[in-house]
C-alpha cells in the first residue's frame, strides 16, 4: 500500500478541525480520518427529538459492567456540532497550583502569559463575540474579542440588572455564533431557540467542521475520509515510529501512513486507540510507559437548574448570553473554588412534559413559560484512578467524583440567590429544579493524556508529541492538566493552533532535507469520496 502522506490527522473536532485549518495553508499532504460522516443538513436538526439522533448510540461500560451511553457527536466537527459554543478562556490561576476542597488543582508547566496569543487567535479564528474586562476573574488579553457581546433579550437584561442590584457581576458570556446584529439581512444566525445541543441548520455557529474543516476541503493537498474509523496504529521494530494506521473506511479496511500521525479523537477515544494499539514494543499501550495512558480523566462536576417564578414571562429565544465567575474561586467563609454560572439554552414546552411529574404543581406549560436555564460547572480534580481501559472492543470509564462538595455549594448558594430575588409575592409560583449530570455525561471529557516536561509523570511532551513515538501528537482535549471550571474549547482550539505552529516548523524542516527524495506520491485507491467532491 502507497497511501503515504506528510500528516494524517484521526478526528475532525475542535483540536483535529482546527489542526486541518491551520496546517492546510502549508501544502503539505493532509490525510484526514473522520469515524462519522458530515452531518446532514436537515429540518430536524432543530427539533427537540430530531436533535437526538445525532448524538451516537454507542456503548460503553462503567467499572462494574453496566452499560452507559456517553453520546457523542460522531460527525465531521465532532461535538462542537452540537456544543453551546461559549468558547472561554481558562483564567490566569488556573494554570497554577491551586488547594480546592477535595484536593489540588495542579500546575501546567505552561502558563497564561504562554497561551494568550493562541486564545486570542482562536477568538479570532471562531469569531468570538464578548465584553473585555467586564468579568473580574477574566485573564489580561492583549487584544479585544473580535466582535461585540451578543445582546440580551429583555427577560434576561432584566435579569442581568437585578444581579447587578444585588452587587453581583455578571457580564456577556463569550460566545461562537456568527450573528451580525448591526446588519441583520447579512447574519449568518438568525438567532434562533434551537442552538445549545443541536447542530446549525444554516451553518453560522461557529463549531469545528465550518470553521476549520470546510474552509480546507478545497485545497488539493487536503484529503478528508469520511466514515474512516481508525482501529489502530502499528509501529516500527523499534517502536520509535508509527508506520501504519489501519482503518475501517465504509466497512472497507484500509492502511495509510504519513511522516506525523495526530490522534485527535477526544480524551476517551484518543486513549483507547492508543491502549488499543498496544504490540511488543509498547505492552501497556502506545506511548503508554508512565501508565498514564487513559488515567486522570476529567469532565467537569457539572448540573443544571430549572428555575421558574410565573411572575415573570420569559420570551426569549436566545438567552445564553451572559455568565457569572463571582463564586469562580469561592467566597467569603469558603476559601475553595465553586465555578462558573452560566446560562443555557432553553427547552421547549416537550422537554419539560417529558418530565412533568418532576415539576408538579407547576405545570409544563408554566415551566416553558416562565423558566430560565442555568448550567453550572466545577472543576473535578485530576485523579489518576479515573480513567479510560479498553476491554477488546469495548471501553469502560472508571470514573468516581470528586470536588462534589464545592458543586452543592454552587448550585444551593445560586438557587438561594434566584429564591431571594424571585420574593414570595402573593399568587406568584416558584419552583427550582436541579439536575446533577451523570458520570457518563461526558461532554466535557478531557485529560486522559497529560502533557509535560517528564517523560515519567506525562504522556506527551510540550509540544503534544508523544514521548515515547517521534511521529505521534495527541492533539484535543486529552493533554490538559487540570479542567478549571469553564468550558474547554477554546482552550482545545489555541492548543491546536499551538501544535500547528510546531509541526509547521517540523515539517517545513524535513521539507528542506527530503527535497528529491523518493517518497510514495500518496495517490488513495479511493482518492475522492463523493461529499468531498460536493464540498469542493
Ligand atoms: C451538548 C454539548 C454541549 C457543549 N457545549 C460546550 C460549550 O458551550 N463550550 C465548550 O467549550 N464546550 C462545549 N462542549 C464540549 C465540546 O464539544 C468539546 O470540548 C470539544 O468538542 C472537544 O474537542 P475534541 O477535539 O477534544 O474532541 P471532539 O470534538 O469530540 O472530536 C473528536 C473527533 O474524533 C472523531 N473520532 C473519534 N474516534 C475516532 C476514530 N477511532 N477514528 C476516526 N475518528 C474518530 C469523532 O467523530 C470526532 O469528530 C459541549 C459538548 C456537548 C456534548
Ligand atoms: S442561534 Fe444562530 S448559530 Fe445557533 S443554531 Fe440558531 S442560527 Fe445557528
Amino acid at each position: 500500500m502507497n497511501d503515504h502522506f506528510d500528516v494524517i490527522i484521526i478526528g475532525t473536532g475542535a483540536g483535529g478541525g482546527t489542526l486541518l485549518h491551520r496546517l492546510a495553508p502549508s501544502g503539505k499532504r493532509i490525510l484526514v480520518l473522520e469515524r462519522g460522516p458530515f452531518l446532514p443538513r436537515a429540518k430536524d436538526n432543530w427539533d427537540y427529538h430530531g436533535s437526538f439522533q445525532y448524538f451516537s448510540k454507542e456503548t460503553m461500560f462503567n467499572r462494574d459492567g453496566g452499560e452507559i451511553q456517553p453520546g457523542f457527536c460522531y460527525h465531521v466537527g465532532g461535538n462542537t456540532k452540537v456544543y453551546g459554543a461559549a468558547l472561554f478562556r481558562l483564567r490566569e490561576k488556573d494554570f497554577e497550583a491551586f488547594r480546592h476542597h477535595d484536593g489540588v488543582s495542579p500546575e501546567w508547566p505552561l502558563k497564561y502569559r504562554d497561551w494568550e496569543p493562541y486564545y486570542t487567535q482562536a477568538e479570532e479564528l471562531y469569531q468570538v463575540h464578548g465584553q473585555a474586562g467586564a468579568d473580574p476573574t477574566d485573564p489580561w488579553r492583549t487584544k479585544d474579542y473580535p466582535h461585540p457581546p451578543i445582546s440580551h433579550e429583555p427577560r434576561i437584561a432584566e435579569l442581568v440588572n437585578d444581579l447587578k442590584a444585588r452587587g453581583l457581576m455578571p457580564y456577556p458570556a463569550p460566545m461562537g455564533i456568527r450573528l451580525n446584529e448591526v446588519a441583520r439581512h447579512l447574519s449568518p444566525c438568525i438567532r434562533c431557540d434551537t442552538c445549545d445541543g443541536y447542530p446549525c441548520l444554516v451553518h453560522a455557529k461557529s463549531d469545528a467542521e465550518v470553521i476549520g474543516v470546510r474552509p480546507s476541503l478545497p485545497k488539493p493537498n487536503v484529503t478528508l475520509l469520511t466514515e474512516a474509523k481508525v482501529l489502530r496504529l502499528n509501529t516500527s521494530p523499534s517502536g520509535r515510529e508509527i508506520t501504519s494506521v489501519i482503518a475501517d473506511v465504509k466497512g472497507e479496511r484500509m492502511v495509510f501512513s504519513a511522516d506525523v500521525v495526530v490522534v485527535a479523537c477526544g480524551a476517551v477515544n484518543s486513549a483507547a486507540l492508543l491502549l488499543r494499539s498496544a504490540d511488543e514494543k509498547h505492552p501497556a499501550g502506545l506511548a503508554n510507559r508512565s501508565g498514564l495512558v487513559g488515567r486522570n480523566l476529567m469532565k467537569h462536576v457539572l448540573g443544571s437548574l430549572v428555575a421558574v417564578s410565573t411572575a415573570k414571562v420569559n420570551r426569549s429565544k436566545f438567552p445564553k448570553t451572559m455568565a457569572l465567575n463571582d463564586f469562580y474561586w469561592g467566597e467569603p467563609g469558603y476559601a475553595f473554588p465553586m465555578g462558573n454560572v452560566q446560562l443555557m439554552g432553553r427547552t421547549p414546552l416537550e422537554g419539560f412534559r417529558a418530565q412533568a411529574e418532576q415539576f408538579a404543581p407547576l405545570t409544563p406549560e408554566e415551566v416553558a413559560q416562565h423558566s430560565i436555564e442555568w448550567w453550572l460547572t466545577t472543576e473535578d480534580l485530576p485523579d489518576p484512578n479515573n480513567q479510560v481501559r479498553v476491554n477488546g472492543a469495548g471501553i469502560v470509564i472508571d470514573y468516581t467524583e470528586n470536588n462534589g462538595a464545592a458543586f452543592d455549594r454552587l448550585m444551593n448558594r445560586w438557587t438561594g440567590i434566584l429564591k431571594e430575588m424571585d420574593g414570595s409575592a402573593a399568587g406568584f409560583k416558584t419552583g427550582y429544579f436541579p439536575t446533577k449530570m451523570p458520570m457518563h455525561s461526558l461532554g466535557h471529557q478531557v485529560g486522559t493524556c497529560k502533557f509535560g516536561e517528564d517523560a515519567r509523570t506525562s504522556v506527551l511532551n510540550l509540544d503534544c508529541r508523544a514521548h515515547d513515538v517521534d511521529n505521534l501528537y495527541v492533539v484535543d482535549g486529552s493533554f490538559f492538566i487540570s479542567s478549571g471550571a469553564v468550558n474547554p474549547t477554546l482552550t482545545i482550539v489555541a492548543n491546536a493552533l499551538r501544535v500547528g505552529d510546531h509541526l509547521i516548523e517540523r515539517l517545513g524542516a524535513w521539507a528542506a532535507e527530503s527535497a528529491g527524495s523518493a517518497r510514495g506520491n500518496g495517490t488513495l485507491k479511493t482518492p475522492v469520496v463523493p461529499e468531498m467532491a460536493m464540498a469542493k
